[in-house]
């Protein structure tokens, strides 16, 4: 049977690490349960990972023998499913100089805060990684998406390199000096002007540690990010205004989603309509301002509680009677603020 398909690869692999069972999930468009499991298979210095839906093979591929997988689909670098139509036979012993404890991981064996790994095999991973090294930069806070996303860079070098680090959101507004040890969960590679970097995601955090003074931060570190233009300030700065909040005309208090990634997410009908958690204790709030401006009166802006604790410098508890806390907001007016009134309307920026 001739295979024109240019995605259907044949490769005679030695089997590395195996699933130790059958595993599954649904898939959303038919509502049909999926059964697969996961191998780790190599040649000379490079591994895989396969992901075999011939569930009947778990027995056949044992670790340490050899098989021609013939006709894998390819998924993206060093991925392969078996699927039906692909053929698994034992063959001669494949060399390889790598083993059973080798760097790639069975995808069910990595921890969503990613493996601990130095910058370099972060860099080169097809997986999320956790990253420990030293600031040699920080790049200014800027903000995109009309001004609700903030963003910052941090290059961080360890005993073998440097990388380029990129934060998103509360991970971004952090402070950061050089010469700390930060510790950043869940990062993956990425390239950005032709460049490999490395990326955070929602469920990224950012930690200070202990120094190490073995890592000497020098001047010549941040060379190779000269050009970089995240590193520069942004040269159209955004308007930063004197805002007053006078009055307010809704104070809500609601049940939240405590997953970090759903960023407090308001939970309807007791579900989060994000990740469909149903169970929470944490409670935020948002409250709908009135404000001036230099040039206007009486424009509306909803405020939620990171922000409005940037502002007034409480915290407020929620468990306390909703006119208690109505009060406590009541004697701060009217509020003044210097900040910039994003394109969403929000503020940011603040001063
Ligand atoms: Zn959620």
């Amino acid at each position: 049977m001739a295979q024109s398909n240019t995605n259907l690869i044949t490769k005679t692999l030695k089997v590395l690490k195996r699933s130790d069972k059958i595993l599954s999930y649904v898939n959303k468009t038919n509502q049909r349960e999926m059964k697969y499991f996961n191998v780790v298979a190599a040649e000379g210095e490079v591994a895989y990972r396969i992901r075999v839906y011939q569930v009947n093979k778990l027995n056949m591929l044992q670790t340490g023998l050899s098989f021609k997988f013939h006709n894998m689909v390819a998924k993206g670098d060093k991925e392969y499913w078996i699927t039906s139509n692909s053929t698994l036979a034992y063959s001669a012993t494949v060399e390889t100089s790598l083993t059973d404890s080798c760097e790639l991981q069975l995808p069910e064996k990595i921890a969503p805060e990613g493996e601990k790994k130095t910058l370099a095999s972060a860099l080169a991973s097809p997986d999320k990684s956790s990253v420990l090294g030293k600031v040699v930069q920080v790049s200014p806070l800027k903000y995109r998406q009309g001004g609700s996303l903030p963003v910052r860079a941090l290059i961080l070098k360890d005993s073998q390199t440097t990388a380029k680090v990129c934060l998103f959101g509360g991970n971004a507004e952090m402070q950061f000096e050089e010469g700390n040890m930060v510790n950043v969960s869940a990062v993956y590679p990425k390239k950005y002007l032709n460049r490999d970097q490395l990326t955070t995601s929602p469920i990224s955090t950012c930690q200070f540690t202990a120094d190490d003074p073995t890592i000497l931060v020098q001047q010549q570190d941040a060379n190779q990010y000269l050009s970089d233009p995240d590193f520069e300030e942004d040269l159209d700065e955004p308007l930063i205004e004197d805002i007053i909040l006078t009055d307010f005309t809704e104070f809500d208090v609601y049940k939240c989603c405590e997953v970090k990634a759903c960023r407090q997410k308001k939970m309807v009908g007791n579900q989060c309509p994000v990740c469909k958690a149903t169970t929470s204790n944490l409670k935020s709030y948002r409250i709908a301002f009135l404000y001036s401006t230099e040039k206007a009166k009486d424009k509306k802006i909803t405020l939620f509680k990171s922000t409005i604790e940037k502002i007034l410098k409480v915290e407020l508890d929620l468990e306390e009677q909703k006119s208690s806390l109505i009060s406590v907001v009541v004697d701060k007016l009217p509020i003044r603020v210097r900040a910039s009134i994003s394109a969403g309307n929000n503020l940011y920026n603040i001063q």
